[in-house]
């Protein structure tokens, strides 16, 4: 069966049926100062249920995994997702453990295809609901990482958000969890008890590759690695798999931090001239340049990146 997602149309409407969900405890050690470092930044909180995981389950998943590497993520919240008196429940868990809440827009559009000002209404839509919660704060992730696709639309969004008291929920590893996630859900659909370690072992490689990537093109153009923000999803991969994600990256002497920690880089103050505009920062930062364009594809990240590998591992 072939899958056409991208990450515009990218759907969750997919049922699922999840045989075992594990959870190993795991040691917490410190790494060097100068490994690289990264935080968990997760989008598109939503608690849809599953046949054999439901929403809450999923939920209580992700956050016992951060829970056991004592780590505080950011949660970036589209209202239309949590804007119910059991979502929002959920939801409160994240502020409950310490998290940090962010704006993700109300209705997830695709700013290049919407207009300034029923977008910015959008962003506020969603502030009036999630305001509510202490651990809110003003940081605004684009969807699809989509900025604007010419300067007038890109500028006119700064200075709202800037007026507003935003700062951007900036990614510096971009990665198509969201593309793994909906093959995993596809095969599960058809095999309810399919093997799932070979979905685990891509999708670990999939986020190590990319955060290779994405250091060794910050230290290209910063001359220095940056505080990383991950971009992965509130879904079922992650569900099953965080903890075994944050477990690779401590395997492999990375620092894992918290997402606002990770905010205070100066990357994340920098404004990059390109159109379309968006990616994530580093990419952003390296095109802007012109000197990386051998290295840079566009956009950054995709399921059609990931499709043929995962075919041809009859994933
Ligand atoms: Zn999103």
């Amino acid at each position: 069966m072939k899958l056409k997602l991208n990450r515009r149309q990218f759907t969750r409407n997919i049922s699922l049926g999840i045989a075992a969900l594990g959870l190993s405890r795991i040691t917490s050690f410190s790494s060097p100062n100068k490994q690289p470092q990264v935080a968990i930044t997760m989008d598109d909180f939503d608690v849809y249920d599953t046949p054999t995981l439901s929403g809450m389950a999923r939920n209580r998943a992700i956050l016992a995994a951060l829970n056991q590497h004592n780590l505080k993520a950011s949660i970036f919240v589209t209202g239309k997702y949590v804007d119910n008196e059991t979502n929002i429940a959920l939801l409160r868990l994240w502020n409950k453990e310490g998290h940090t809440i962010g704006n993700h827009t109300y209705s997830h559009w695709y700013y290049p295809d919407v207009s300034f000002q029923k977008y910015a209404e959008d962003i506020l839509r969603n502030e009036i609901l999630l305001k509510q919660l202490p651990r809110y704060r003003k940081y605004f992730r684009f969807p699809f990482l989509k900025e604007g696709n010419t300067s007038e639309q890109r500028d006119q969004m700064r200075a709202f958000l800037q007026d507003h008291g935003y700062r951007n929920g900036h990614v510096t590893i971009d990665a198509s969890d969201w593309y793994v996630d909906g093959r995993l859900r596809e095969r599960l659909k058809r095999d309810p008890k399919a093997d799932l370690a070979p979905y685990r072992e891509f999708y670990l490689n999939h986020i190590w590759d990319r955060a290779i990537y994405y250091d060794n093109l910050s230290r290209e153009v910063l001359g220095r690695s940056a505080r990383h923000t991950l971009l992965i999803h509130h879904n079922v991969l992650n569900g099953l798999f965080l903890n075994d994600l944050l477990q690779m990256f401590r395997n492999k002497d990375w620092g894992l931090i918290d997402s606002e920690e990770a905010y205070k880089d100066s990357v994340f103050s920098s404004a990059p001239k390109i159109v379309p505009a968006g990616e994530s920062i580093i990419w952003a930062l390296a095109k802007e340049t012109g000197r990386f364009d051998k290295m840079l594809r566009y956009p950054g990240e995709d399921g059609d990146y990931e499709k043929p590998k995962m075919d041809a591992l009859r994933l």
